[in-house]
C-alpha cells in the first residue's frame, strides 16, 4: 500500500453528487432503494477517473488489477454505515475484488483501517520481502482485516522480489558506464507510484541501497 492522492473530482459527480445523495437517503428510508439508485457510484466515467487515480492499481494490496480480474468502485467507509457518503468522491477509490471482500463492511470511528489517502501507509506498515506486517494497532488491523500477507499475494510478490535481485546483482556485477545507469532506471522504475507492489519494491531497495 503507498499514499494515493485524490484526482479532481469528475464532473458527472460535481454535477449530480448532491441529487444522488438526497435520492439514495430518501429511497433507503423509504425502503424503495432500486438497484441504479443504489449503484450510482459504479458510473463508468467514475470508475475510469479512480483508475487513473490508483495507476489501475488495487489502492489497498497494489496488485495490478487487470481485465481478467476487473477492479471494483469501492467505499473506503461502507455505505452500510455512512450512507450519505454514498456517491462522495472523498470515500470512492478502486480496488481488487479480494480486498474488497475482505474488507467488507468493516467500519469503527475508534479503530479504523489505514486509508491511503489520508494515512501515510508506511507510518502503520512494514514491507518486509513479500510479507507486510504492523507498525502498530492501526496496521495491525489492516493487515489483519484485509489479509495482505495472503497467500496469492506473497507468491507474486516473491517472484517479483526475485526478478529485480537477479537485476540487482548484475547491476552490482557492472562497471561504471551506461549499462550500469541503464540497470539502475530499469530496477527503479519498480518502484515507481504505477509499479505493481511499490512499497514491497522500495522496502527492498533501501535495503540494498538504491533508494
Ligand atoms: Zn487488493
Amino acid at each position: 500500500m503507498i499514499h494515493l492522492q485524490k484526482l479532481a473530482e469528475p464532473v458527472v459527480l460535481v454535477n449530480n453528487g448532491a441529487t444522488w445523495t438526497a435520492e439514495f437517503l430518501s429511497r433507503k428510508a423509504a425502503g424503495t432503494l432500486t438497484p441504479v439508485v443504489r449503484f450510482r457510484y459504479r458510473h463508468p466515467t467514475i470508475k475510469q477517473c479512480l483508475r487513473e487515480e490508483t495507476s489501475e492499481k488495487c489502492a489497498y494490496c497494489e496488485s495490478k488489477v487487470s481485465h481478467v480480474h476487473p477492479g471494483e468502485t469501492d467505499h473506503i467507509l461502507p455505505v452500510s454505515e455512512k450512507p450519505e457518503l454514498c456517491v462522495s468522491w472523498e470515500n470512492l477509490t478502486y480496488v481488487c475484488s479480494e480486498c474488497n471482500r475482505e474488507k467488507s463492511d468493516y467500519f469503527s470511528d475508534a479503530e479504523p483501517l489505514v486509508n491511503p489517502y489520508t494515512d501515510e501507509p508506511s507510518d502503520h506498515l512494514y514491507f518486509v520481502g513479500p510479507l507486510v506486517l504492523h507498525r502498530d494497532a492501526k496496521g495491525l488491523r489492516t493487515q489483519r482485516q484485509l489479509k495482505l500477507s495472503r497467500t496469492a499475494l506473497v507468491e507474486r510478490k516473491q517472484e517479483m522480489l526475485e526478478r529485480i535481485n537477479l537485476l540487482v546483482h548484475q547491476w552490482n556485477e557492472t562497471g561504471e558506464g551506461p549499462t550500469k545507469d541503464f540497470l539502475r532506471e530499469e530496477i527503479l522504475s519498480y518502484a515507481e507510484d504505477g509499479s505493481e507492489f511499490a512499497a514491497t519494491v522500495r522496502a527492498y531497495l533501501r535495503t540494498v541501497g538504491l533508494l
